[in-house]
């Protein structure tokens, strides 16, 4: 018997079309749900700029995001849509701990 297992990511476009294609096939399937870090939204610190940019943590330990520079901390540049350069110093934090209580 041929049996296939295999994890694939899925677009989340394509979610509901490949799942109906799996159930009405014989096949079981797994949900994983997996959480991606945690997006923070900044305003540009340019003078009369002030426009939202995204950032995420460079790892799952530097979680808290600071503006000035701290001991510990992992700098990282991002451009707001102007093109300004902000810079972000993520300090270590307990904001992973909660993703694994559950193991
Ligand atoms: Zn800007």
């Amino acid at each position: 018997m041929n049996c296939l297992s295999e994890v694939v990511e899925v677009p989340e476009r394509a979610f509901l079309g490949l799942v109906e294609g799996y159930l009405s096939g014989n096949y079981r399937l797994y949900l994983v749900v997996e959480e991606l870090s945690q997006k923070k939204t900044f305003s540009c610190k340019e003078k009369g700029c002030g426009k939202p940019f995204d950032a995420y943590p460079p790892d799952d330990e530097h979680v808290i995001p600071r503006l000035e520079s701290a001991e510990g901390a992992v700098d990282r540049t991002y451009k707001c849509p102007e093109g300004h350069e902000n810079t972000i110093f993520w300090l270590k934090g307990a904001g992973h701990a909660f993703l694994t209580t559950h193991r």
